[in-house]
């Protein structure tokens, strides 16, 4: 048997295996292609555009942009970035603005379609090193620290190191840790306006960046896209509905209509009027969070980033700036000398991710009991005004 003296070593002669090919997956894989592995990352869906890929993320500097810089994706980054996205423009329900600034204060955070940022990561791959269409259903350990993994389609493969970067439902999770993703108790419903409907009210006061119209424990936002479309979402505090998945398209859409006048019964018509100028189905989105403090067991062969470790309602905008620093800190430590095995680099990347996770959780939530208050949006104001 080979004995190796670093963590490198070893996983150069190991099958490394990504689980999820969103934005940690992926930079995962990048980070290790330029380091001469090439991992097999398996996603479920089809193909890059086999499903709507969301909104637009906001890239902090010093986190999901300086990750990417680390990729050496930076120049592409800031072709693709749109910094006005920044703009934002908060409302109380009646229609009244109450802050419209050009640029949020801080540090600056450009935005970048979800859809662009993983096409980005795509393209910095092989191709062969995704397999789309790859359902991953289970993951069960073998001897010698290796792990199988189960795909939908009946097939498997061994892996000595399992990266599992597969979001909100990993099947890998269990094996780390009792935690589990929790309900928020918030859901989005949202839909798309096209550019047909330039100039309607929501478009307009959306720009090229956010629109936030709060109150009563509810909220519409509406945020621009890349192809100039918005994207706006109602933000309601209901049950969660377990006949449904998140993603999943109402289909009937006068019936989701009708029910969110009700919901939002007494808000400004030409705020409502934007239920009218949404093409297209509504989708059903529940935000879910795992909890801030979490216990993982002793594991070995296999460790957990991204949204699979840490999933929290998107309102502190840090879901994908935990994500792409998590793939660089496992690849840093995989490839520290410091580290003789894998499982000891692994055991170091874990402890430095679960610290910096807490206080973001945290944090996400409490953007949430801001954003959603039944104060409106006296709560945010003192906010800003505090932050200034
Ligand atoms: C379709 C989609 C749309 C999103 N839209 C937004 C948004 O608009 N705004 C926002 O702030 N955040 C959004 N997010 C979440 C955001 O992308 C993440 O918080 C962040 O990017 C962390 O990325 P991640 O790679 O850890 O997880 P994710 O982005 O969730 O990526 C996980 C990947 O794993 C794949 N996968 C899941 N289960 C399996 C399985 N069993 N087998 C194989 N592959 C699997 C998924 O298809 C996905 O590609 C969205 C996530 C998804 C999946």
């Amino acid at each position: 048997m080979t004995e190796f003296t670093t963590a490198e070593q070893a996983l150069q002669a190991a099958d490394v295996v990504v689980l999820g090919g969103g934005p940690a997956g992926l930079a995962t894989a990048r980070l290790l292609h330029q380091r001469g592995i090439t991992p097999r990352v398996l996603e479920r869906d089809a193909g890059p555009l086999a499903r709507s890929q969301g909104g637009s993320l906001d890239l902090g500097e010093q986190g999901g942009q300086l990750a990417l810089r680390e990729m050496g994706l930076g120049a592409r980054f800031d072709e693709l970035a749109r910094p006005l996205g920044q703009r934002l423009c908060l409302m109380d329900p009646d229609g009244t603005v109450r802050i419209d600034v050009d640029e949020a204060a801080g540090e600056s955070r450009p935005e970048i379609d979800r859809v662009q940022l993983r096409q980005l990561l795509i393209d910095s791959l092989p191709p062969e090193t995704i397999t789309w269409g790859a359902e991953v259903v289970d993951v069960t350990p073998l001897a010698g620290d290796r792990h199988r993994v189960g795909l939908a389609d009946g097939t498997h493969l061994d892996a000595d190191l399992v990266i599992a970067a597969d979001g909100i439902r990993s099947p890998a999770r269990a094996l780390v840790t009792a935690a589990q993703p929790a309900y928020s108790g918030i859901t989005f419903i949202h839909g798309d306006l096209r550019d047909r409907r330039r100039g309607s009210f929501v478009e307009r006061h959306t720009g090229e960046g956010i629109l936030h119209a709060v109150g009563d424990n509810k909220a519409i936002l509406a945020q621009r896209a890349a192809d100039r479309s918005v994207r706006v979402y109602f933000a309601v505090r209901i049950a969660e509905d377990p006949t449904r998945v998140q993603g999943e398209r109402f289909g009937d859409s006068a019936a989701v209509r009708e029910q969110l006048r009700k919901t939002f019964a007494g808000w400004s018509a030409d705020l409502l009027d934007v239920l009218d100028e949404i093409d297209g189905d509504f989708a059903y989105w529940p935000l879910y969070g795992m909890p801030a403090h979490q216990l993982w067991l002793p594991h070995s062969g296999l460790t957990l980033l991204g949204d699979a470790a840490h999933v929290m309602p998107p309102f502190g905008g840090e879901g994908v700036n935990m994500a792409l620093p998590d793939a660089v800190e496992l690849v840093h430590a995989l490839f520290s000398p410091e580290h003789s095995t894998v499982d000891e680099a692994i055991a170091v990347f874990e402890r430095r991710m679960l610290d910096r996770m807490a206080d973001v959780v945290l944090a996400a939530d409490a953007a949430g009991e801001l954003l959603l208050s039944p104060a409106g949006t006296a709560p945010l104001l003192a906010h800003f005004a505090a932050a200034r």
